[in-house]
């Protein structure tokens, strides 16, 4: 027997026509290349995104063609988000920090016909336009003109964003369709091969939307003011853009200045209340914090993903009183899989236990499940025994876009090449990657471990541990560490420094001072270069 229940298919539109009518005054403040800030609200978002869709339609764009941006986060991007999946289109959103040489692989593998870039992109679409000739038809640029000094092969044409809006009605409405057709399309950067397809649907979208504003994950308010520093071709902003419209939240939307003079100075103008970004982000700011001595005004909350969150930072920020969550994920799970929340348990963990607890990477949110295997089959929840990471849900990937070899099926358990431990209150603690492990004399030596040791001494700012070989040992850990400013940390006192925290043997051999460490496009530190360069 079937319910009665109404049947109504979980669209991303519904999502924007709900802020729209529930809170259309909410505001949405996009900062401008110059530093001015445009503002506008979820009824005026509901608009222009409708008037978007006409501009698409316009161009040729029909339901189930891949639509790419090349751009940071703003207002105009958000109106691709909603106009794209709107009208059953998929929205590619290309990492600009990523080598030409994959942008153009993405472009063509996504076969895109239309790419919407900042005007500080446009050179990139410029330099692999030659590669797309028969593909790419229309480059928008969001700007208020096209750009007089962009010159496209034939075929190919050049228009501003406003101009085309400007031409428009705005007369339509979103149609309805099937929940799991496909809305956006992101592609992981990897560490090896090509950078793989993560193709989102409409349903997982709105699931994982609904999923953050859980009072244990994001827990998104109307009365919040949400500035997603992630950007949104990184995972969909880890969803805020999508979550933030469910609440009513507003958004604050950074655009490219992404320094941490610039961006405490945007939290504190606009009143931020809840912001998100990668661990290098919130180490900038507190090194800004430290050395001018500025305080974050308003904001009360901080989601950290992407790697590492070390409890040194947290300490530092839950002492300002500033909340810290910890999350876990990965653009095949949209991202978020886990959350660091408190668990009644928590209340018997005294100051240093109760950290050790924060600094994991949480637990399973409903709607994924996560365990770790071993040899043995799935390792106990001792908090002890690590295993391959491997999780399953609704909004996980099933495999890569056209790369049918990497299928998992619906109900197969992703692997997520994180390796990690689970304790008897199901939380997770990332020790390492199955590709980023120092195996020494037969022995495992966590890297994220030396590093996370590493950045609590007050000499250091960042911290990469990476396996060089050895002829004795096989391998052993090398540390490289870029110093706070003004401080000179010597190598023979980082090494007492980690004397009683870890084993013997596990303390690294030798210690590296750097300028700076090399990161990849979405910030986290290029392992694969530095064991390239240090492997001898
Ligand atoms: P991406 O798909 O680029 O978001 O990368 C996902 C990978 O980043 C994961 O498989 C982890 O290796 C790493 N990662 C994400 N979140 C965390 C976290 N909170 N702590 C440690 N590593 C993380």
């Amino acid at each position: 027997m079937q319910g009665l229940m109404q049947r109504r298919d979980l669209m991303i539109s519904s999502l924007l026509d709900h802020a729209a009518r529930h809170h259309g005054n909410a505001e949405i403040v996009s900062r401008r290349d110059d530093g001015t800030r445009a503002r506008s609200t979820y009824a005026q978002l509901s608009r222009r995104a409708r008037r978007l869709a006409q501009v698409l339609h316009g161009l040729g764009v029909r339901p189930g063609d891949r639509v790419a941006t090349l751009a940071m986060n703003s207002d105009r991007h958000l109106e691709l988000y909603y106009a794209i999946a709107g009208i059953g289109a998929v929205c590619n959103t290309i990492n600009p920090r990523l080598a030409q040489d994959d942008i153009a692989y993405i472009a063509s593998h996504a076969e895109i016909g239309v790419i919407f870039a900042d005007p500080d992109f446009l050179p990139i679409v410029q330099a692999v336009a030659g590669t797309l000739t028969g593909l790419l038809r229309h480059v928008v640029t969001l700007s208020d003109e096209a750009a007089a000094d962009c010159t496209l092969p034939g075929g190919m044409v050049l228009h501003g964003y406003e101009t085309l809006m400007q031409g428009v009605s705005g007369a339509f409405d979103f149609p309805s369709f099937d929940e799991n057709t496909a809305s956006a399309l992101c592609y992981t950067s990897g560490t090896t091969g090509r950078p793989k397809g993560v193709l989102y649907s409409h349903r997982s979208t709105v699931l994982h939307a609904m999923m953050m504003n859980f009072a244990d994950t994001a827990a998104l308010r109307a009365v919040d003011r949400v500035m997603p520093i992630v950007p949104m071709f990184h995972a969909q902003a880890w969803g805020l853009a999508f979550a933030a419209p469910i609440a009513g939240a507003a958004l604050v939307l950074p655009g490219r200045h992404l320094d941490p003079v610039s961006l405490l100075d945007l939290l504190n103008r606009e009143r931020v209340t809840v912001a998100a970004g990668v661990p290098t982000v919130w180490l900038g700011l507190l090194d800004h914090q430290r050395r001018t001595g500025a305080r974050l005004d308003t904001l009360q909350r901080i989601m950290s993903g992407g790697s590492a969150f070390p409890r040194a930072l947290i300490a530092e920020y839950e002492a300002q009183g500033i909340a810290c969550s910890h999350a876990w994920g990965m653009t095949e799970s949209s991202p978020v899989a886990t959350y660091n929340a408190p668990k009644p348990g928590n209340a018997e963990l005294d100051g240093e236990a109760l950290l050790d607890r924060k600094a994991t990477q949480g637990r399973a949110v409903f709607g994924i499940d996560v365990r770790a295997e071993n040899d043995s089959g799935e390792a106990p929840w001792d908090g002890k025994t690590p295993g391959n990471l491997v999780f399953r849900g609704h909004w996980v990937a099933g495999g890569y876009y056209r790369e049918p070899e990497t299928a998992v099926g619906p109900e197969g358990w992703f692997p997520t090449g994180d390796v990690g431990v689970i304790d008897s209150e199901g939380y997770v603690l990332l020790t390492d990657r199955t590709k980023d492990l120092i195996k020494s004399g037969g022995e495992w030596i966590s890297s994220i471990a030396l590093e996370n040791i590493a950045v609590g001494h007050p000499d250091i700012a960042e911290a990469a541990a990476i396996a060089v070989p050895d002829a004795r040992w096989g391998e052993r850990p090398l540390l490289l560490l870029v110093p706070r400013e003004g401080c000179s940390p010597a190598p023979e006192a980082v090494r007492a420094f980690f004397r009683g925290k870890l084993p013997s043997w596990s303390i690294p051999d030798r210690v590296v001072v750097v300028d700076s460490l090399p990161h990849g496009a979405t910030g986290k530190i290029l392992k694969t270069e530095l064991r390239r360069i240090y492997a001898a």
